[in-house]
């Protein structure tokens, strides 16, 4: 087992409506908020036997925000959703690989 990577710094930025998520080692990377809560991997947005993802991006708002975040023990980021959505419980290890082309590195 090697130790979970665990992210140097996050925070939301309300203004651009991003997530921005710095690695230790790697660029800092961000995602939009509405694009992590159609990532959210609870059993209510991923079929958990087939991993189809059944979240309907339909249902879920243009401004979908995080309107609480907090820490589940030291492995995870647990977002409550300003859509009420506050299942999602995401793992560094998830966080950490998320397809690339969702993660733009800051342009300073
Ligand atoms: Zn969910």
């Amino acid at each position: 087992m090697t130790q979970p990577v665990l992210p140097k710094n996050l925070k939301a930025i309300r203004e651009q409506r991003v997530f921005e998520i710095e690695w230790p080692n790697a660029p800092l990377t961000r995602i939009g908020f509405r694009d992590l809560r159609l990532l959210c991997p609870c059993a209510g947005c991923v079929d958990e036997f087939t991993g189809e993802r059944i979240v309907n991006p339909a249902m879920v708002p243009e401004d979908v925000a995080p309107s609480a975040m907090k820490y589940s023990g030291n492995y995870a980021l647990k977002i409550t959703w300003s859509d009420n959505h506050d299942t999602g419980i995401y793992s560094w290890e998830y966080l950490a690989r998320l397809p690339l082309e969702q993660l733009e590195p800051l342009k300073k």
